[in-house]
């Protein structure tokens, strides 16, 4: 932690290694990995191998899962863990235990919401707005999730609605894509994704409180996890496509978090990815301490070379 604490503080942000420009993406081929390991092996101490310049970003989504009692339990367990500091945490209860959670989870764990309304609210049964999650100090907000496309029916221009009216209204957005397994099975997966990163772009004018969350659909809730080389491809190829559609900016700072069956166990390797920024996690957001450990995987980012 201290080690970790001395790098960061030198590094702002993992700012150490970033590849000098974009790397040329071949569908599911392991050239653009290995150009950037070459790259990390020029520096002579410790770096971190993170192509965006955005902080480590760790979200736990708890689906339709809890009660009043496992909640409190979930709650007093990461109120106990210690995080690693250079990590953005958020949490998403179901809505009605949201405000549980902000009464009693410690301010160091933002709180997000698993859906929105797509506009004010009003005559809309079964809804929750945006002014309601602000109103009662809900900052985030999940879009696009796989469940939400592929059970409920949920469009990329339904998507892109709520997108846009959340972030109109200052609620942050983890903004979901990723391909369904006869999608990559048929060599579909960029253009499903970057489809899906089209109508959220196509919503969104303010990056800075936008976070990606690649969830390919075969490894979500399955224990099928994506290799880091499959993850780190994606992540890859969706930050030079906001290179090239939205600005080298945004393309360095938003943060492209992965999800789909990340674990204790897992975790560290994924992270080491270079574009790999984070996760977000269902399954084994539900118990405390291994949440911790994916939280704190943000250490292995930091290599010695
Ligand atoms: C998710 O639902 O966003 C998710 C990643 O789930 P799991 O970690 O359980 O695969």
């Amino acid at each position: 932690m201290a080690a970790a604490a001395t790098v960061a503080s030198q590094l702002p942000h993992f700012a150490g290694l970033r590849r000098a420009g974009p790397a040329k993406i071949e569908p599911f081929s392991h050239a653009a990995v290995h150009f950037r390991l070459d790259q990390s092996r020029r520096a002579s101490r410790a770096v971190v191998a993170m192509a965006g310049s955005g902080k480590f970003f760790v979200g736990g989504n708890w689906k339709c899962n809890g009660s009043k009692e496992s909640i409190s339990k979930l709650v007093s367990d990461l109120n106990s863990s210690t995080l690693e500091s250079d990590v953005d945490v958020v949490v998403a209860p179901p809505f009605i235990y949201i405000e549980q959670v902000k009464n009693s989870l410690t301010d160091r764990i933002e709180v997000s919401a698993q859906n929105v309304w797509i506009g004010k609210g009003g005559a809309f049964t079964g809804e929750i707005s945006a002014e309601q999650l602000l109103d009662i100090g809900c900052k985030w907000v999940i879009l696009g999730h796989s469940e939400r496309r592929h059970i409920i029916g949920e469009d990329d221009q339904f998507i892109g609605k709520k997108a846009a009216y959340a972030l109109s209204q200052n609620l942050k957005l983890i903004a979901c894509i990723g391909e369904l397994l006869e999608e990559r099975e048929a060599g579909k997966t960029f253009d499903v994704c970057f489809k899906q990163m089209k109508a959220f772009a196509d919503s969104i004018t303010n990056w800075q409180d936008v976070v990606i969350a690649y969830e390919p659909v075969w490894a979500i809730g399955t224990g099928k996890v994506a290799s880091p080389q499959q993850a780190q491809e994606v992540h890859a190829a969706v930050r030079d496509w906001l290179k090239t559609n939205v600005s080298p900016e945004v393309a360095s700072a938003t943060r492209i978090i992965y999800g789909g069956s990340v674990n204790g166990g897992n975790c560290a390797e994924l992270a080491k990815q270079e574009d790999i920024d984070g996760f977000l996690v269902g399954g084994a957001s539900l118990k405390g301490p291994e949440f911790a450990t994916i939280v704190n995987s943000v250490t292995s980012k930091k290599v010695a070379v």
